[in-house]
């Protein structure tokens, strides 16, 4: 096939470049691809990648994008079609060292599964199953009733109802009660949470229209008793999960608004975000308002995450009155947005570390929150002088670690760090990368030119894996 040059405008320098590439027939045999063939790798899916390569570096010669030539001899080639072609066979996805102290990190995963729940997991994907199958009768059963009762009891709600994330969640309830209809929200509650979930845009996705009262920074219950109409269907709460706003505040305390809510035949929905069953105010956080104490306030539906503070699978939980949650299971939505079987083996396990009071020792979320201090700042001194003769300056630095995902904004656990000073000469940045590309990657923090690792998130299984590699970093 000949390569013809469409465009008049390519350059004579272009032409020549393009003359002086490999053919794919000579790029195939450049021992590293030879080598990857002979090791087992398909020799369809390397042929496939390296046109691809080669086809890409020819537009890129061609429009004039590719300035480094020196990435087009056949080595340079090579090396970037074994990447690709491992990166295909190996999968992008796997675990990394979270060493940066953010303990729910959205972009890490959020809340790593507690062991329990992790082998609940195998086990159920392995092997047939009851998931929708009566073992008393012996006739089809319903996957939920695996759940249902359990999320119920432990919110302390007369029913509940599981789906595939709290965006999901959200949605489902107001396209169920909503719809074509208003709903109220204080002006301080529409708000965005990462990964461009925006309420007012859930709100018009349901068919449901927003009416904010009130001001950014005080919501009066006066405010949400004017707008009520009779095109009214529900009251709503958000949670703030991701800011927080300080000063002259005023938020109308929740069992207000349930009052309000049911003088009107109206319904109270609370979307918590993160929730929570502990209360966190024991471990010097802030007071995160519990799952429970929304029931008991008189909120009729609850919405909240699985894979945040709950620190289980991404599920979305809906926790309220038997009625509504009736309706919501009819609802053909809740057919598209159900959850598997994977989320349900490992929600059900985690549910039932809270029931037997072991979260705070299974769950890893919880076991990093409670972990001692004393027990981090041995540990930072314990890599501190491991490291210490290998790289200078390294020393531990009082600090703070951050609950992240959506759940108490601001809110911090002191804590402990090993610090590295970028050696001079080198640069931060050359050496965050080289950690990102440790098998398991390794993401720490920086701060003015010093790397920052945090013992509190790093889990046991990883702790000589992270300091393997930071010692093989500093030779
Ligand atoms: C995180 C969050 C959501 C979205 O939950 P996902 O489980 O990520 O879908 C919705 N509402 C609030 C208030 C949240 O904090």
């Amino acid at each position: 096939m000949s390569t013809i040059i469409s465009d008049g405008q390519t350059s004579p320098e272009a032409a020549s470049l393009l003359r002086s590439l490999p053919s794919i027939d000579k790029l195939m045999r450049a021992e590293i691809l030879q080598n990857l063939i002979e090791e087992g790798s398909p020799r369809e899916l390397v042929l496939e990648l390296a046109r691809e390569i080669l086809g890409q570096i020819r537009a890129s010669v061609r429009n004039g994008s590719l300035s480094d030539v020196t990435t087009l001899t056949l080595d340079a080639l090579g090396k970037q079609v074994a990447t690709e072609v491992s990166e295909v066979l190996n999968g992008s996805l796997c675990e990394v060292i979270n060493a940066s102290g953010v303990i729910l990190h959205t972009n890490l995963g959020r809340a790593p599964l507690s062991q329990e729940a992790a082998l609940a997991v195998q086990r159920i994907a392995r092997s047939f199953n009851n998931l929708e199958y009566d073992l008393e009768s012996g006739e089809r059963g319903n996957r939920m009733s695996h759940l249902n009762d359990l999320v119920a009891r432990l919110c302390g709600s007369e029913a509940a109802l599981v789906v595939n994330n709290n965006a999901a969640a959200v949605f489902m309830v107001l396209s169920t009660f909503a719809k074509e209809r208003e709903v109220i929200l204080s002006r301080g509650q529409a708000i965005e949470i990462g990964g461009s979930f925006r309420i007012p845009d859930v709100m018009v996705q349901s068919g449901a229209k927003l009416i904010e009262v009130g001001t950014t920074n005080k919501t009066y219950l006066s405010d949400y008793a004017a707008a009520i109409t009779p095109q009214t269907a529900v009251i709503m709460r958000v949670h703030s999960s991701n800011f927080k706003i300080i000063g002259f505040t005023h938020n109308t305390p929740l069992a207000e608004m349930a009052q309000l809510a049911s003088k009107n035949d109206l319904i109270l929905v609370d979307d918590l975000g993160s929730g929570t069953f502990i209360d966190t105010a024991r471990y010097g956080l802030a007071h995160e308002p519990t799952v429970q104490e929304s029931i008991q306030a008189g909120a009729e539906l609850v919405t909240f995450s699985g894979d945040k503070l709950l620190g289980g699978p991404q599920a979305g939980l809906i926790a309220g009155k038997k009625i509504l949650v009736d309706q919501l299971k009819k609802h053909p939505l809740a057919r598209a947005l159900r959850v598997d079987k994977m989320t349900i083996a490992a929600l059900q396990v985690t549910l039932q570390h809270y029931l037997k009071n072991e979260a705070e020792t299974k769950i890893p979320a919880w076991q990093m929150i409670s972990h001692p201090l004393a027990n981090i700042e041995k540990q930072a001194h314990e890599w501190c002088s491991r490291l210490e003769h290998l790289w200078p300056g390294a020393k531990v630095l009082e600090s703070l670690s951050a609950i992240g995902g959506g759940s108490l904004p601001g809110e911090t656990l002191p804590t402990y760090l090993l610090a590295l000073p970028v050696p001079t000469g080198q640069s931060a940045k050359i050496l965050t990368a080289a950690l990102r590309h440790q098998h398991p990657p390794i993401i720490g923090r920086v701060e003015r030119e010093t790397l920052l690792f945090d013992p509190r998130t790093v889990q046991a299984e990883q702790e000589e894996l992270l300091l393997a590699a930071l010692e093989q970093l500093a030779r």
